[in-house]
Formats: structure tokens, C-alpha cells, sequence
């Protein structure tokens, strides 16, 4: 038979000496007081704590352990809340009974008996002094860091995982300012590495990378070259859910510096050698249009003298063998002038920053627009992703358009004289606008214009109408498009159309 099992005794018979032996046996200095602070009671640890045996503070006030530095008004706090009856707690200087001294975590909590008067304190407090130098010690190397990080000439910013800034410092402040964009973390992570989001949740060390360089546009003032490192550091989670798991969350610490000075000298010298180029390319180009326009244009007598011949062939065979001799000899020539046509030159595609491009055209461009008067209005995006392109042609393409705009406004007694060029981002797509104040395009020429050899120009000779349908050509092989339309400002807008994950051709 199995013996039964006597039953636990319910809390309310808990022997009163178990009461007792719980509290002098509790790891944490107890004692009880009478309504003066007087006390009646003290455990081993509140012995082990002060110093003072159980006998000699038996009796004793508590203010004994008092060192007298603790400021009055934390004692005030202390009696005010335990007269409302209110617990109490807070941190005190006390004087152990050898004189050396501890910071005590005190809880104070008043005994009530059934009439409401309080008969007793129960006072509960531990030794934090070590506590308390750790946290100091953390503090400090805390505020150690953050002087040095904001007294380096370079911007830090710390990402959580979800891409919050956790900590920055004074310099990364003053690109929030000096960029007008709310988080220059966020903006330069989106030109740099456009997956960021997604890579620091899922493969943080894919958004490592060291000394990327960007550039920021204003719309006053020079533009700003940064160059960025990104380092994953694991962050512990201060949540008391993360408190058993030890592995830390990525995230991501940018170091930013300033090389706008180091990249202009570049910018200027490579300004020059860009400035030679483009003219090279562009007396190039207008040979081999020429050519071809004067190929294209000759095809027409051509035909009229095959047509003729083929008239003549019964009538009179000599004349049509003498013209077809002659027709055979000016194919012949016109073949082998189609074969000096100089081809533009064969170009990599590489990563290439659009408004870099378009700031390379206006730089080339300013002798032109100054003596023409024009006012320029830059308004770049502040950042861009990288498209696939060949800078050469994509600076020839929009210094087309500029040339296009500055000859639409550039006519004797023209009053408006604006030049605006934007760039923006939308969805997937980079969007330049090059905007003129000139007399705008009818809309029966806005598709004709994109023809091979059409211009709306006459006389002068110099236009023979291969610069749109040449623009056309680059932004198709860039996999883009290029629309005319109307300007608000009343003039003719050029609007191109590059999709960022656009392959070119
Ligand atoms: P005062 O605060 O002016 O104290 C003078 C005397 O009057 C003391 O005996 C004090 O206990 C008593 N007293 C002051 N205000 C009241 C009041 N409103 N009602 C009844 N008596 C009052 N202090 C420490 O520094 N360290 C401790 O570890 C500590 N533990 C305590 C534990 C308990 C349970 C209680 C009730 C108090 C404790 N105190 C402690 C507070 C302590 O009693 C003194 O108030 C404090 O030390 C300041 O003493 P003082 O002599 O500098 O000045």
C-alpha cells in the first residue's frame, strides 16, 4: 500500500520561526526599527555589510551608518514619503564601523498594524559600491568616446539594424545642415550601396566596404565630395528579451570625410582636359555628319541619273552606257568617301554619376552661356544612383541639348534668357530636364526633330540637323528616352529618360 504523503502546511501556518530564520539568513543587510529609525533588529548580512555586530547595533539609531555627506534633501525625501506611509528608496554615503566608506542601496518600506499607525520600518540595503564605480567607469569611457569622436575632423554615424542613428557626432550634424537632407546616413548608404536595407537584415557584411566615394549637389554653393567606410559592428540588444542571448545584432558604423578640396584641384585639371576632348570629338563629328549629309544628299541626283538611264537605255544606248559610266564612277567615289567617314570612338561601359556628367557640360559649356547671357539654374538631386554608360557619348548628348538651348535663346533681342537643368530620381528611373526660355518647339516638329538631317534652321550652314537624332541615338543605346515638350517656362523642354538597372546596348 503507499504511505501517504503529508500535505505541505498552508502559508498561513508557516512556523514564525521560519519567518525569522528567512530574514537573518537573506543575503541582502535587513533590519527593523522602531517609528524613530531605532533599531530593533538587524540579519548577518546587515553585519556582514556595515561592520557592526548584531549586539552593538541592536539599540543604535540608524543614523549611525551616516557619513553626513548624503545632501539633507535625500533624507527629507526619505522621512516625508515613510510619514505618507509611502516605501521609500534611493542610494546613501554610509560609514561602515571601521570608517570606511560605501554607497548603499537602500529600500525603506513601513509596518502598518491594523489601526493604521506605523509601528515599525523594515529597512533593506545592499553595498553598489562596485556597482557604482562600473558604471561610472562605463560612463566615463562614454563621454571619453563621444569628446573624441566630436572633436575628430571626420562625421560618424551608427546604425541599428533597422537603420535608426543610434550615435552621432558634431560633424555629421553639420552635413545634416550643410546637405538639406534629413539623414546624409540614409542618402549616402542609398548612392553607394542602393540595397542597403535589405543587406544589413538579412547579409550585414555585404554593406562593408572601405573609401566609396560620392558626391553631393546643392543648388548654391560647391558641390561635396564624401568619401565613406562602412564597418559592421554587432550591437547588443538592451531589451530584457535579448538578456540570455548572447549574439549581438549588426550595425553599421560610417566614417565620413570631406575630399571636396582634393577632388576639385582634380575636377579642374580634369575640367581642362575634358574641355579639348569634347572639342575634338565634336570637330569629329561634325566631319562625319557632314560627310554623310553630303552622302545622303547626293543619293537623290543619283537616283535621278539611274532613272534617266533606264529612259535613255532604248532611245539612245550610247548616252545611257556614257551616263551609267559615270554613275558607276561617282558610286564608286561616294563609297570610298563613305569609307573616310571617321568613326566615333569605340567607349567602355562604366559606372557613371549623371550629375557628373551634366556638371561636366555646364562647366564646358559656361564660356558659351555667359556670352550669351543666359542664367543658368542648376538643380540637381542630391544624390543619384550609378547608371551603365559611356561618359563620353552621355556628355555629348547633353551638351547637344545645352548647345540646342543656347542657340534657341541666344537671338538678337531675345529678352528671357534662362537655362534650367534638373535631375531627379523617380521609381527606377533618372530623369533630366533641360529647360530653356527660348521660342519652344512646335508640336508637328517635336518628332520630325529627332530625324536624321531635319532642322528648323536656316542659312547659316552650320546645321545640317544630326544633333537630335545623334541625342536619340545615345539615350537608346543607354536604353532610354528622350522626349520634346513644353517648358513651363514657355520654352522647349528636353526631358531624358534613364532607367538605373538599364542595360546599354
Ligand atoms: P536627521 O535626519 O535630522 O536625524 C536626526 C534623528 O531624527 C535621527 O535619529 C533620525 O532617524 C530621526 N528622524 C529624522 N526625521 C524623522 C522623522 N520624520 N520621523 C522620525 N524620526 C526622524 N540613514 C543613513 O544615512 N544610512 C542608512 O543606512 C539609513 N538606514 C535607514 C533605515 C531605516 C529603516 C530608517 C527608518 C532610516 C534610515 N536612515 C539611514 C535614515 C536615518 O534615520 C537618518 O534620518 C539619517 O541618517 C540622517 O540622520 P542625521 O542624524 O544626519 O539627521
Amino acid at each position: 500500500m503507499p504511505v501517504a504523503q503529508p500535505a505541505p502546511p498552508p502559508a498561513s501556518q508557516l512556523p514564525p520561526e521560519a519567518y525569522r530564520q528567512a530574514v537573518d539568513q537573506a543575503d541582502l543587510a535587513i533590519s527593523i526599527t522602531d517609528p524613530q529609525a531605532n533599531i530593533l533588529f538587524a540579519n548577518e548580512a546587515f553585519t556582514r555589510v556595515t561592520g557592526y555586530g548584531c549586539d552593538e547595533i541592536v539599540g543604535c539609531n540608524e543614523s549611525v551608518l551616516s557619513n553626513h555627506t548624503t545632501p539633507p534633501e535625500t533624507y527629507r525625501a526619505l522621512w516625508s514619503n515613510l510619514a505618507a506611509q509611502r516605501p521609500w528608496s534611493g542610494r546613501l554615503l554610509n560609514r561602515r564601523k571601521d570608517g570606511s566608506l560605501y554607497l548603499a542601496e537602500l529600500s525603506i518600506s513601513p509596518v502598518v498594524d491594523e489601526r493604521g499607525r506605523t509601528t515599525h520600518f523594515l529597512g533593506m540595503h545592499r553595498d553598489i559600491t562596485e556597482l557604482h564605480r562600473l558604471e561610472r567607469v562605463v560612463r566615463n569611457q562614454k563621454e571619453l568616446i563621444e569628446s573624441v569622436i566630436d572633436a575628430a575632423p571626420m562625421a560618424f554615424a551608427l546604425l541599428d539594424p533597422n537603420g535608426r542613428i543610434v550615435l552621432d557626432n558634431q560633424e555629421y550634424k553639420k552635413l545634416v545642415t550643410d546637405l538639406r537632407v534629413s539623414e546624409p546616413a540614409h542618402a549616402l548608404l542609398d548612392g553607394l550601396l542602393p540595397e542597403w536595407r535589405d543587406a544589413l537584415a538579412t547579409q550585414p557584411e555585404r554593406c562593408a566596404f572601405a573609401s566609396r566615394e560620392t558626391r553631393f549637389d546643392r543648388p548654391a554653393g560647391r558641390p561635396r565630395w564624401l568619401s565613406v567606410t562602412s564597418s559592421v559592428i554587432a550591437m547588443h540588444s538592451d531589451c530584457a528579451d535579448s538578456y540570455f542571448c548572447a549574439a549581438g545584432q549588426p550595425g553599421l558604423l560610417l566614417v565620413i570625410s570631406d575630399v571636396s578640396n582634393l577632388r576639385e584641384e582634380q575636377e579642374r585639371a580634369r575640367a581642362a582636359v575634358l574641355q579639348a576632348v569634347l572639342a575634338e570629338e565634336e570637330r569629329t563629328a561634325a566631319i562625319r555628319e557632314g560627310l554623310s549629309a553630303a552622302l545622303f544628299r547626293l543619293e537623290e541626283p543619283m537616283n535621278v541619273m539611274a532613272s534617266a538611264i533606264a529612259v535613255l537605255q532604248r532611245r539612245d544606248p550610247g548616252s545611257a552606257r556614257m551616263l551609267q559610266d559615270a554613275l558607276s564612277a561617282s558610286r564608286e567615289h561616294m563609297e570610298t568617301l563613305r569609307q573616310v567617314i571617321p568613326q566615333s570612338p569605340q567607349e567602355i561601359v562604366v559606372r557613371v554619376n549623371i550629375n557628373e556628367i551634366l556638371r561636366d557640360v555646364l562647366e564646358v559649356s559656361t564660356p558659351r552661356l555667359l556670352a550669351a547671357g543666359i542664367v543658368v539654374d542648376w538643380r540637381p538631386a542630391a544624390t543619384l544612383p550609378p547608371v551603365l554608360g559611356r561618359p563620353l557619348q552621355l556628355r555629348m548628348l547633353f551638351k547637344a541639348l545645352v548647345d540646342n538651348a543656347i542657340e534657341a535663346m541666344n537671338v538678337k533681342g531675345w529678352k528671357r534668357r534662362e537655362l534650367t537643368l534638373v535631375s531627379a530620381v523617380d521609381a527606377d528611373c533618372i530623369i533630366v530636364s533641360v529647360l530653356d526660355t527660348g521660342p519652344g518647339i512646335p508640336p508637328e516638329w517635336r518628332l520630325k526633330a529627332f530625324e536624321p538631317f531635319f532642322t528648323a534652321k536656316n542659312g547659316s550652314g552650320r546645321h545640317i540637323g544630326t544633333g537630335l537624332s545623334r541625342a536619340q541615338q545615345v539615350v537608346a543605346d543607354h536604353g532610354g528616352i528622350i522626349d520634346l515638350d513644353d517648358s513651363p517656362g514657355g520654352g522647349c523642354a528636353a526631358i531624358v529618360e534613364f532607367r538605373v538597372d538599364g542595360d546599354p546596348i
